[in-house]
């Protein structure tokens, strides 16, 4: 642990100017960019979390605090990097990845005093997140990331500093409580009732029933999501109905993983030090100095890419993948241009990146473990092979994702089950025969919002269907709806 001799620039009471901290950024920069703008913005690292600090810290936090901000959100930034290489940055400035404003004294002196400074586990900059509120009780990154395998970001008690803290709390109509959810993708004619069916280990909300709609759960961060995340500022809540109205009643605010900002504020005012408020939150990591850490994941992605050739098709598998590069890309030609021929559409070029863990994956396309490809624009990514060779095969599944991706312009504001049961029932060999009866085509959040694998399957199957009983009446694929 550092900070102990803190350098002479922190100790001197002159204006820390950008210059200085581009000097101590060590010809590290991050290239910031807007979704939908092309205009990019690239400054050295510890500019960039001057910036961010005054964007997402407290006005006026003592400055334990905002130095333990500091160092959270430089190893946030070091480990997200390149989240948005395909748009042509590194991260972008919503809340999507950072907000950040102008830098102010303050919070120039804390990325100054902590420049270089990152946690790590195993000696690699660990993937770490902060909220505003815990409200009590940090959460596991596990709840609100399904499949997310974080041995250091666990629910951590926080009580001691949340003891005074008034709860919030909001009503709302189970009319206005099914319209959120009816945007969301759920179907259904009328919410009968809500309620709580069952609170996780730092005691927030693990899922609601939502009898009436379909589907009739929905898990506590994604009711957080349909509802507005500053209304429903957190999913540490409870509920109580009085016959129309529901009210939340609820503590803290964020999603609650790791460091919470209010609570580190309160610590640093009583007196505990960087080390001490970082170890609070982040237990099992270590506070190092840049320098000595081995390279980020990403730069090791240890990808071998097969350029694009003629065919359009670009692969990148990981070094000792068990598909190698050039079975992937002649599987992946064969199958888009069988599939573009069924489907009388054009062949475009394609990306295809299979990924080396469960982690990377997610990383990329922050869907549950369950997913095996994500398809973005022309770009698809690949859960782990052996995963794959469990699931439904690499064959079949990149099949399925070029169906999607070949099908996508045309079906795009389809309903879910029409793109979803598409994809699926081009990629099968034979194609799917109709159901003998009509069956009820699974609502949006059925596909998107499915609380686990056997749901997600169970409501994919009817997409199947319901698509094969469609096209036996349309003739064209085209013509679904
Ligand atoms: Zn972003
Ligand atoms: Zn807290």
């Amino acid at each position: 642990m550092l900070f102990h001799t803190p350098g002479p620039a922190v100790a001197a009471q002159t204006e820390i100017t950008d210059e200085q901290l581009e000097a101590a950024s060590g010809g590290r920069t991050v290239v910031i960019g807007s979704p939908g703008e092309r205009r990019v913005n690239r400054m050295p690292l510890e500019v960039y979390v001057a910036r961010v600090l005054a964007g997402e810290g407290e006005p006026n936090a003592a400055d334990a605090a905002r130095q333990a901000l500091a160092v959270a959100i430089r190893t946030y930034t070091l480990v997200q990097m390149g989240r948005h290489r395909r748009e042509g940055f590194d991260l972008c400035d919503t809340v999507h990845c950072q907000v950040f404003r102008a830098s102010n004294e303050s919070s120039r002196r804390a990325a100054l005093a902590t420049a270089g400074r990152v946690l790590t586990i195993d000696g690699a900059p660990a993937e770490v997140f902060y909220s505003a509120s815990c409200g009590g009780r940090s959460e596991g990154a596990a709840q609100v990331w399904p499949g997310a395998t974080f041995p250091y970001m666990q629910v951590v008690r926080d009580d001691d500093v949340h003891a005074e803290d008034v709860p919030w709390q909001l009503d709302l109509t189970l009319g206005e409580l099914r319209q959120a959810l009816a945007r969301t993708g759920f179907g259904g004619g009328s919410l009968r009732d809500i309620s709580i069916d069952g609170y996780n280990a730092s005691g927030r909300v693990e899922r609601l029933r939502v009898p009436g709609l379909r589907p009739n759960e929905i898990s506590g961060p994604a009711f957080r999501d349909a509802l507005g995340t500053t209304r429903i500022r957190s999913t540490a809540f409870s509920l109580s109905r009085n016959g129309n109205v529901v009210r939340f009643t609820g503590r803290g605010y964020g999603h609650g993983v790791g460091m919470c900002v209010i609570g580190a504020g309160r610590r640093a005012r009583r007196g505990e030090s960087v080390e001490a408020i970082l170890g609070q939150y982040y237990p099992n990591l270590r506070l190092t100095d840049l320098a000595g850490t081995s390279p980020l994941p990403r730069e090791t992605a240890a990808t071998r890419v097969v350029a694009t050739g003629k065919s359009g098709v670009a692969v990148s598998v990981p070094r000792d993948s068990r598909v190698s590069a050039r079975d992937l890309e002649q599987l992946t030609i064969s199958a888009r241009d069988s599939l573009a021929q069924a489907l009388g559409v054009a062949a475009p070029p394609v990306t295809v990146e299979l990924h080396e863990t469960l982690d990377k994956f997610r990383l990329e396309v922050r869907r549950p473990w369950w997913i095996s490809s994500a398809v973005t624009g022309t770009t698809i990514d690949l859960a782990p092979a052996a995963l794959l060779t469990q699931r439904e095969g690499i064959e079949r599944t990149v099949r399925t994702a070029l169906a999607e991706l070949l099908m996508s312009t045309t079906l795009g504001d389809r309903p879910a089950w029409v793109r979803v049961g598409g994809a699926r029932y081009f990629s099968s060999s034979p194609r799917p025969a109709p159901p003998p009866r009509a069956i009820s085509c699974p609502a949006d959040a059925e596909l998107t919002l499915a609380l686990s694998a056997v749901a997600q399957r169970e409501a994919e199957a009817r997409a199947v269907q319901c698509f094969a009983r469609a096209m036996a009446t349309a003739g064209d694929w085209r013509q679904v709806r």
